[in-house]
């Protein structure tokens, strides 16, 4: 048994048996995503049948971490029940749509909010929150946004 190394003030994701597999790549800095093994279509977030073809047999595959901004919004104020959140304000929650067809629900990071737009190229970014979770983030991509 470790002590933390990192103080964390935020809610912090529950892994169950479902989603381990995903907790247990992001702490490896790895994006997986079920895969179904009858219909071969990529789904997030994780579920326990196919919303494709209904499905129970599925596999965790690595995925490329690239996508584009769907949506999103800036946030610049938050509620009386997340003061831990208000250090990072101004931040940008996003909808992201990754290469392999699933949209994911995330911060952008490392650019200024205002450089965020509709179509940019991003790439998954993991945050290390605790010794046990790492979060997927995204980032423009290096090349150009
Ligand atoms: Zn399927």
């Amino acid at each position: 048994m470790t002590a933390p190394i990192l103080a964390y003030e935020k809610p912090i994701p529950e892994i169950t048996d479902l989603t381990k597999p995903f907790w247990e790549a992001a702490k490896r800095n790895e994006l997986v995503l079920q895969n179904c093994k009858t219909c071969r279509k990529y789904q997030w977030y994780p579920r326990y049948s196919c919303i494709n073809c209904g499905s129970r047999n599925f596999e965790w595959k690595k995925v490329s971490g690239r996508g584009t901004v769907y949506s999103y919004t800036i946030i610049r104020q938050v509620v009386a029940n997340s003061p831990a959140f208000q250090k990072d304000i101004p931040f940008v929650v996003a909808l992201v749509d990754l290469e392999e067809g699933v949209r994911m629900y995330s911060n952008i990071v490392g650019c200024k909010p205002e450089e965020v737009h509709i179509g940019m190229s991003v790439e998954v970014a993991f945050a290390q929150v605790t010794n046990e979770v790492s979060l997927p983030k995204f980032k423009p991509t290096a090349s150009k946004g």
